[in-house]
């Protein structure tokens, strides 16, 4: 679809460089002509980029010109010919008779190439020149673009107080949370680096901020959990982790392996445990705390407690991914031949969920097989979610 846009823009391009040739042309000469005849002679033996070429060599950015410039520049960039749609937008900027608004206009076109392209230093200098320029003439909105292309580079960066500071520009004039939730993340990515470094405090103290901005942000209940962990307060480690039940109860799973050691090193009753667990499951099934109350079960009242429990979860919640514990349990009770075929549908059942993905984003449906707090498509916070149904949780 992209091609034939393609084809057509340089080709009405040529049209209209070929037509203003000739209306301002005093002289009868031919040349514009054969320029016209040359771009349009590569477009026939598709030879887009030297079509581009004369385009750019003939056609003069003007005010009858400038959209279809424009268009060659965008078009190029969603075709990911980034260092062709570079040249496009620096060939506009080049003109010395841009307005302010066109000129502003284009800088944003340029960052947003420099940004897909990688360029990440020259299209946070881009906008960071345009966010502060004191020309009175900048609107708002290209103010408000730019620092969203800057904070979408600090993201990349991972330079999360710098993302902070831009977020917190750009929540003042946001009437959604959207920024918010992004800030109180950025506070837990600065937390996690600094248990990371056993710097207790530190975490503690960003933490608090990012409990401020999104006082229901599910990660910060497991990221406190995580932190007193760390600092052996089994009890109120508990107590973090299992307020993600009432925050977000979908995100209880992320919760499990410090939920399981808090318990284990608290010594505390296993039955509690177990109690929590079945009351996540009554709000959203998961597979995840199914095997651990699973694991729990059987620990304590033998393989058959364990495998009813299994078999009449998966009756309310079918999913492949329940038959995988609810075999192992049958396989180690069986033998011959049944153990046998029951080892045959055990590596099936693992084959088919190899290369399911896990978790989906609910805003642009990106798919992977691990959580992410942060959809690497979309870029939003806390959008991504395990996939429920027979192939997921
Ligand atoms: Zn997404």
């Amino acid at each position: 679809m992209d091609n034939w846009l393609l084809y057509l823009v340089i080709f009405v391009a040529i049209v209209i460089g070929w037509w203003l040739g000739r209306r301002e042309r005093t002289k009868p000469a031919r040349v514009g002509d054969a320029n016209y005849y040359r771009g349009l002679n590569y477009l026939l033996n598709e030879e887009p980029d030297r079509a581009v070429s004369t385009f750019l060599e003939n056609m003069e950015v003007n005010e009858d010109s400038l959209e279809t410039h424009l268009a060659l520049g965008g078009l190029l960039r969603r075709r990911g010919e980034l260092e062709k749609a570079v040249i496009v937008h620096e060939n506009i900027l080049k003109q010395a008779r841009l307005s302010s608004d066109v000129k502003h206009e284009v800088q944003l076109e340029l960052a947003q190439d420099f940004l897909l392209a990688g360029l990440l230093d020259r299209a946070e200098e881009l906008c960071v020149a345009l966010s502060q320029e004191s020309d009175s003439s900048i609107t708002n909105s290209v103010r408000q673009e730019s620092l969203k292309i800057i904070l979408e580079i600090y993201e990349r960066e991972r330079e999360w107080s710098q993302a902070i500071e831009v977020a917190k520009l750009l929540a003042g004039s946001d009437p959604s949370e959207h920024y918010e939730k992004a800030v109180s993340h950025y506070y837990c990515e600065l937390a996690e680096e600094y248990l990371a470094k056993n710097k207790l405090e530190s975490a503690r103290e960003v933490l608090r901020e990012a409990i401020g901005h999104d006082a229901n942000n599910p990660r910060t209940s497991l990221v406190h959990g995580q932190i007193d962990l760390q600092e052996g307060l089994y009890d109120d480690a508990i107590t973090a982790l299992t307020r993600i039940r009432d925050q977000n109860v979908i995100y209880a799973p992320e919760s499990l392996e410090a939920l399981e050691q808090a318990y284990h090193a608290d010594g505390r009753p296993e039955e509690e445990l177990r109690q929590y667990l079945l009351s996540c499951l009554d709000v959203a099934p998961s597979i995840s705390i199914v095997y651990i109350l699973a694991k729990s079960f059987r620990a304590e009242f033998g393989d058959e407690a364990a495998a009813k429990f299994i078999a009449d979860y998966l009756k309310k919640n079918p999913t492949i991914r329940g038959l995988s514990p609810l075999i192992d349990l049958h396989i180690d009770n069986a033998t011959g031949i049944a153990k046998e075929n029951l080892a045959i549908l055990r590596s099936f059942i693992e084959a088919l969920v190899a290369d399911k993905p896990s978790y989906r984003c609910q805003k642009c449906g990106f798919e992977g097989k691990k959580m992410r707090w942060h959809c690497p498509q979309c870029k939003d916070w806390t959008t991504i979610r395990p996939i429920v149904g027979i192939e997921g949780e």
